[in-house]
């Protein structure tokens, strides 16, 4: 062990070489995410929540076959949109049946609406933004009116115009996407974007759920998911309003993957819109309420939720979710932050692995939010991590054998010695930082770039007191997510009572 003395030279040591030869990408503003940012255009966004207005209630079991009315119009509308705004868009329909239940009358047929804009370094590498163009649950009757809907015979009066326009909910969020395809497909990114209106969200989050499993299933490499529902509105029911705020909702616990996403999502999109404040939500979703981020959750992806803090509940749902009761200017500025949080992921590099990943579980086994998860699940630092030392995350390289240790208390047993792993570093990475916070901060305090190392030591910084995470920066200061050294919860037996606000619906 070293003597105080010679500790003390080490670092100062360490510290000048750092200064001296590590010199961090500069953060501005990128060219690129700029152009994105400032191509969104409010008249655009505009025209596609009016046309999606038009189709009127876009119910699951709504008109298929009518060009002009239903779900069946505005998903073909959606699709041929898609198509005319690239050739480099891969448009598709990712078609499944929700089978009959309690909520479905019979077996239907539904199909998300998906357009793919290949990256071009990491390919296999998935950034996904997302709305849902549903409208409504059932055939609803209006409130305490007694009538019940039927699918056989004729159709009582209150029953025959369940309108539900859905703007706010989600035309807003379907158009942000739509918007964001149009003006993303004319430029190359390093990761594949790809741009979903997702069906039947409000019946069961079913469009989400298909898409998420099977990308469970094939083992796609999905590093974050922004799924915007409700973007439209920014007077509250009571009259307030919060027109330069968005939340972001995601669930925990507090180094989950979907808490890394919010934290990223606050620095990129306050950076590209100043004028704009993110609320990190840190929570699922509103009480007793849902959205299609969860689905991805679930098979432990990062996923959050972008959301107006001025919902109009009397409107959701009903007739008067109207293009009049919306708000374009609200609608475009969160468009705006998408697109720069969105633009940001695509061009960086991917993030550290601080993890041995778990080996994958049978798809459908994942119950928890970090379980079987095809992207790298935090362990606690310095355990065995899981069964064994498997694959790194992106499919390439082990993960440094067993025992290793990602965070450690380094020779003298007081310093934080951080490791990572990067398997297949990309040619335009620059290097990592390190970023610590304390134990009770929500957000990162302090930055610390280290160059182009896989380890690095703090001396004299202890591990137990605060959290540390690194993240890896391209030579145009594009960063990645942020790894963090989680420690891993205690498996908490389950609450014998639902938790408030269960089941949730979905909007
Ligand atoms: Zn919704």
């Amino acid at each position: 062990m070293l003597s105080p003395t010679r500790r003390l030279i080490f670092a100062a040591s360490a510290y000048c070489a750092v200064s001296i030869f590590a010199q961090p990408p500069m953060t501005r503003l990128n060219p690129l995410i700029t152009k994105v940012v400032e191509g969104v255009s409010e008249e655009r966004i505009a025209a596609t929540m009016k046309k999606l207005e038009s189709f009127g209630t876009r119910y699951v079991l709504s008109e298929k076959n009518n060009p002009t009315h239903g779900i069946g119009g505005a998903q073909h509308w959606i699709f041929d949109e898609f198509k005319s705004y690239s050739p480099r868009l891969q448009v598709s329909y990712d078609t499944f049946t929700l089978k009959k239940s309690q909520r479905i009358p019979e077996d239907t047929e539904l199909s998300n609406v998906v357009a793919v804009l290949p990256g071009t370094i990491n390919k296999d590498r998935y950034v996904i933004v997302s709305g849902h163009y549903d409208s409504i649950a059932s055939r609803r009757t209006p409130a305490g009116s007694g009538a019940q809907p039927s699918d056989e015979g004729p159709r009582s009066a209150a029953e025959t115009d369940p309108s539900a326009p859905g703007v706010a909910d989600d035309a807003s969020g379907t158009a942000a996407v739509m918007e964001l395809a149009r003006v993303m497909s004319q430029y190359e990114f390093d990761k594949t974007i790809v741009f979903i209106a997702f069906t039947s969200e409000e019946i069961g989050l079913n469009g989400s759920t298909n898409y998420a499993k099977k990308a469970h299933e094939q083992n796609m490499q999905i590093e974050a998911v922004l799924n915007n529902d409700i973007i439209g509105s920014d007077v509250s029911g009571d009259g307030l309003s919060a027109n330069n705020h968005l939340r972001v909702f995601s669930e925990g616990p507090e180094d989950s993957p979907s808490r890394a996403l919010a934290r990223y999502t606050k620095e990129i999109a306050e950076r590209y819109l100043p004028s704009m404040t993110v609320d990190l939500i840190f929570r699922r979703d509103r009480f007793g309420r849902g959205g299609d981020h969860t689905s991805f959750v679930r098979e432990g992806y990062a996923a959050v939720r972008l959301t107006t803090p001025s919902e109009n509940y009397a409107n959701q749902h009903s007739a008067t979710d109207t293009f009049a009761n919306a708000s374009v200017p609200y609608t475009a500025r969160v468009t705006r932050m998408n697109g720069a949080v969105l633009a940001s992921l695509a061009l960086a590099p991917k993030a550290p692995v601080v993890s041995r990943v778990r080996p994958p579980q049978a798809p459908g086994a994942a119950t928890g939010t970090t379980a079987s998860a095809p992207v790298p699940a935090p362990v606690a630092a310095g355990t065995t991590g899981g069964r064994q030392g498997g694959a790194a995350a992106g499919g390439a390289g082990a993960a440094g054998g067993r025992g290793a240790q990602f965070l450690a208390r380094g020779k003298s047993g007081y310093d934080a010695a951080l490791r990572w792993l990067a398997p297949n570093p990309e040619a335009d990475l620059a290097g990592y930082a390190i970023v610590i916070r304390s134990t009770t901060a929500a957000l990162w305090e302090r930055e610390i770039y280290v160059g182009n190392v896989t380890e690095f030591t703090l001396p004299d910084v202890s591990i137990d007191d605060v959290v540390f995470g690194v993240k890896a920066i391209d030579k145009d200061g594009n960063p990645s997510l942020v790894s963090a050294y989680d420690q891993a919860p205690l498996n908490l037996p389950q609450a014998a009572t639902p938790p408030v606000g269960q089941p949730a619906r979905q909007q």
